[in-house]
């Protein structure tokens, strides 16, 4: 038995074969022409070529692993059409009298060695984008079609390096693992394993050869390891983990469909967060019931300039058509403190997060949020929105919003415009300050989400962003618990609804507790929803009351 360590992208364990898999090779030649204008046709009709592989392999990663696994093929085929690269390859066709291939070649060769020598990391991690590109086209130019993993029966993949392009072609029904030698953690690579689920170590320096290639092997992806041809102890111990992982998996995947139901008959939704819309792959993948946290400042945030009224219209057109009747929480502009766009031109401050941020600056810039405001109620007329504000203080404050709304509504009319009329309006509870008015908060909106993450920074007095304070920070602090069965009670007591969005919802250890305060809704990432429905079906509220007393 050999054992290679190397650094886990995702967990699980995979029993099976090696197969190393070796890059085709390429040698490509310098061959000397007198056409350019035909070799500068042969490589237009390559990017051709290549564009509609990466649209063809854009289609299949959106269906296997989402949206946002999926992007970087569409990052490929603007690669593919990128004015300096084609103008560089052109060049060197002509003013070298050489063959497109070569000229390829020498271009991906000085665009890579240009990305692998930035400082900044995310574009050190691009220069294997640009080898991927480069030998695709290449691959075009020579017909040598799009490559790809081919294996009979169901294999560990281990490689020096895999080009993401690589790892989606890879037909997922025969891969078990891959282990590579190289390669970075915040590789598109290790993105798509994670969202693939296939267990993955990088960092492995495991010998490329047939001292590996067929040998049984076991990888760990909880301990880092890759195990070859291993003693019947390991393989005995990592078998029964494997079982015990897939009883795991095949239990969430048939509670998809299932109801979100305890044993004594007590509902809760679980609903998703998202970013953005490339998140809305997963949110479907995860069998959400909506989404309760779509935070929109990440549109402004993509943004150059403050968002027009259109763009933003028909990116929450989207996603509320996408939902397809669901609820989909909107929550408004939530900038300031960590999350800073230039064009506001925020003034820098002591205290960022006590300062001019989410709910303060839309009530001080009137003109962005009421842009924000007529897109999302316009948007409401193609599916089931709510609207709900951050960093909430006082009643004046919701009072003042519910105004604008209200303007907005009759100017839409004005305007001509279809709306949803009842579209519910809620705020985020993650003040100390909303929690001690929560009576009041509650007679005026439709329903209350927890900000966990900021209620529990500003209740114990903790920077979220401050790594070096984690010895003090307890998410389960009894301030924190107490508050939050308060809240719950509040919005009860006053016909409204009660969901936590902040990280502490998808706490497992919790999910119980959290049914027993009787919380209507936890919108967690999307991830998290299936083994929170495993809890919840597993729960009998009223004994779990009894036996915390
Ligand atoms: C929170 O504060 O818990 C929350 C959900 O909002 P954000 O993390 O975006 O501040
Ligand atoms: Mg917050």
């Amino acid at each position: 038995m050999t054992i290679y360590d190397g650094k886990a992208v995702f967990e699980g364990v995979a029993i099976g074969k090696l197969s190393v898999y070796k890059k085709q090779e390429q040698s490509v030649k310098r061959v000397k022409t007198d056409d350019a204008e035909a070799e500068k046709k042969r490589y237009e009709e390559a990017r051709n070529t290549a564009i509609e592989q990466l649209k063809g392999l854009y289609e299949k990663a959106v269906k296997e692993v989402g949206e946002s696994g999926a992007e970087i093929f569409e990052a490929h085929q603007l690669m593919v059409d990128d004015e300096d690269f084609i103008e560089s390859v052109e060049n060197i066709i002509e003013t070298e009298s050489v063959n497109a291939e070569y000229a390829v070649a020498q271009t991906g060769d000085n665009f890579y060695k240009m990305f692998s020598e930035m400082e900044e990391e995310y574009f050190r991690g691009r220069a294997a984008d640009i080898k991927d590109i480069t030998e695709r086209l290449i691959n075009a130019l020579s017909g040598a079609g799009a490559g790809g993993i081919q294996s009979e029966e169901p294999v560990i993949v281990v490689a020096d390096d895999l080009a993401p392009s690589e790892t989606v072609q890879m037909d997922k029904d025969k891969i078990l693992s891959f282990v590579t030698v190289h390669g970075s953690a915040n590789s598109h690579t290790s993105i798509l394993a994670k969202t693939m689920s296939i267990p993955a170590l990088i960092g492995c320096p495991v010998p490329l050869d047939d001292s590996v290639d067929g040998k049984l092997a076991v990888v760990d992806g909880y301990e880092g390891r890759l195990y070859v041809e291993p003693d019947d102890e390991v393989l005995a111990a990592k078998k029964k983990l494997l079982l015990e992982e897939e009883e795991k998996k095949n239990l969430l995947e048939r509670l998809k469909g299932k109801e979100n139901v305890t044993l004594d008959g007590q509902k809760i939704n679980l609903y998703a967060n998202i970013g953005n819309t490339k998140d809305l792959g997963l949110v479907l993948k995860n069998d959400a019931g909506g989404i309760g946290l779509f935070r929109s400042e990440f549109i402004y945030l993509g943004s150059d300039d403050y968002p027009t009224e259109e763009e933003q219209f028909a990116i929450y057109k989207q996603v509320a058509q996408t939902l397809a009747g669901k609820k989909v929480i909107i929550r408004t502009l939530d900038i300031g403190a960590d999350k800073q766009a230039d064009y506001f031109d925020l003034p820098k401050e002591e205290n960022p997060a006590m300062g001019m941020r989410a709910i303060r600056i839309c009530l001080t810039r009137p003109e962005v949020f009421k842009t924000q405001l007529r897109a999302i109620l316009r948007a409401s007329a193609f599916g089931k929105i709510s609207i709900m504000f951050p960093m909430i203080i006082s009643v004046d404050e919701v009072k003042k919003i519910k105004a604008i709304v209200e303007d907005i509504k009759k100017e839409l009319d004005a305007d001509g415009f279809a709306y949803d009329k009842n579209i519910e309006l809620g705020i985020m509870i993650e003040t100390p300050a909303a929690v001690m008015v929560a009576d009041e908060l509650a007679e005026e909106v439709d329903f209350f989400s927890v900000g966990t993450n900021d209620l529990t920074q500003y209740t114990l007095a903790i920077d979220r962003q401050n790594q070096s304070l984690d010895e003090f920070y307890d998410s389960h602090h009894p301030a924190i618990m107490r508050m939050l069965a308060m809240i719950a009670d509040a919005a009860h007591r006053h016909g409204a609804w009660a969901g936590i969005c902040g990280e502490l919802g998808a706490d497992l250890s919790l999910t119980k507790e959290f049914l027993a305060m009787g919380y209507d809704e936890l919108s967690v990432s999307p991830g998290r929803i299936l083994p929170i429905r495993k809890t919840v079906l597993e729960t009998n509220v009223a004994e779990y009351k009894a036996g915390r007393k």
